[in-house]
């Protein structure tokens, strides 16, 4: 009996991804995000799930995500596999695909393991929350429908997917950079985006003077190829985005690059870019405070009054800052370093930060952010 499962492996392609039947379980990837190489049935109530880059050579950051279902109620065991790679995310459950927990698990010798009971009602299992090209749209058009931003297309990905950005304008001539999901996998950097960018289109007092001075573009999304088909980290031509800020030869960058060029032209200027991320801890890359760039001392003060300010609720949280300058890599803060000579960090929450505390702090570091520009010598 067991030795016929052994065989069963069956693999079903249709327009939105595709499923494993076996005979009670399956398992699918028909929503944006999903991702799954290969199912093999191991015995009754195991299944062995292998994953899959984009392509390579490639950053090892494993995404997986995929939907598990049992014709009657039962326990799956799964035991996931990344061909020729390390797990990094750790596995989140949801029922509902929305709201998320953390799924227990175990992984001995690459392999990762953990149970759940299974019926007809889906289970999503999944290396972080999923948040896919309809919630950003949404996300600005509920912002735009409160007349805080425009929200436009400005550049088309690889497959025609819009990209879109915010745009929050004023008198002003001076531009506050924001930037998403250059790397599909990582949340975390999406989940402070979104905090960050609110509170700066906030009407608080602060709020509302740094828009009197300041303009906003936010590009939440930069890779929606990447994130509908739940690449771990490249665009759809296989190309790492945050190293094409130098030749521009994906859509994606040159969509930002062509806006940025334009408002440059049209005697703006860009003043500060935030570009966000996640890794394994929490960190800002920024630009060396000597590195020739106008408000020299910007990213420095900065991340100091936002230390101050989050030490009450977090006192034993350290930001860590770790300037860098690697001029052929085509980085994005690098870019806008360069080329518009003045600073930009890689703002990265750690994969399994707390949600709430990423939250607060994005909270914080948009309002000390805000502060520290507004003391800076305006530009006219
Ligand atoms: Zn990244």
């Amino acid at each position: 009996m067991f030795r016929l499962l052994n065989f069963c492996l069956l693999m079903l392609i249709s327009a939105y991804g595709y499923a494993c039947k076996f005979s009670n379980v399956e398992f699918a990837t028909d929503f944006s995000g999903g991702r799954l190489a290969q199912c093999q049935q191991v015995s009754q109530d195991t299944f062995l799930l292998t994953f899959n880059p984009e392509n390579t050579p490639i950053n090892d950051s494993p995404w997986y995500s995929f939907k598990v279902t049992a014709k009657q109620p039962q326990t799956v065991n799964i035991v996931m596999q990344v061909n020729d790679g390390k797990h990094r995310y750790q596995p989140k459950i949801s029922r509902d695909g929305k709201h998320w927990q953390k799924q227990p698990y175990t992984v001995n010798n690459r392999k990762m393991r953990l149970s759940l009971a299974a019926s007809s009602q889906a289970a999503w299992i999944s290396g972080q929350e999923i948040i896919s090209n309809v919630d950003y749209y949404q996300w600005g058009k509920n912002l735009a429908a409160h007349q805080i931003v425009e929200q436009g297309v400005i550049g088309h990905s690889v497959q025609e997917r819009p990209i879109y950005g915010l745009s929050a304008r004023g008198e002003g001539k001076e531009w506050l950079v924001i930037l998403g999901r250059q790397h599909p996998p990582e949340l975390t950097g999406a989940l402070a985006m979104f905090p960050f960018t609110e509170t700066l289109l906030g009407v608080s007092p602060l709020a509302l003077s740094f828009r009197e001075r300041f303009n906003i573009l936010v590009v939440p999304n930069l890779n929606p190829d990447g994130v509908y088909l739940g690449n771990w980290r490249h665009n759809v031509n296989g190309v790492d985005l945050n190293r094409d800020w130098k030749t521009f030869q994906q859509p994606e960058s040159s969509a930002v690059n062509d806006y940025l060029t334009a408002l440059v032209a049209d005697k703006q200027k860009i003043a500060m870019a935030v570009d966000f991320h996640s890794t394994r801890k929490d960190i800002f890359y920024s630009m060396p405070h000597d590195y020739g760039l106008e408000n020299p001392q910007l990213v420095n003060d900065w991340l100091t009054a936002l230390q101050q300010a989050i030490a009450g609720a977090y006192p034993d949280f350290q930001v860590i800052q770790k300037p860098g300058n690697n001029p052929d890599k085509g980085v994005f803060k690098q870019y806008i370093a360069d080329t518009f000579k003045v600073h930009a960090i890689t703002y990265e929450m750690g994969d399994e930060t707390d949600r709430g505390f990423i939250d607060k702090l994005a909270v914080e570091a948009a309002n000390t952010l805000m502060t520290t520009m507004l003391a800076t010598q305006a530009q006219d």
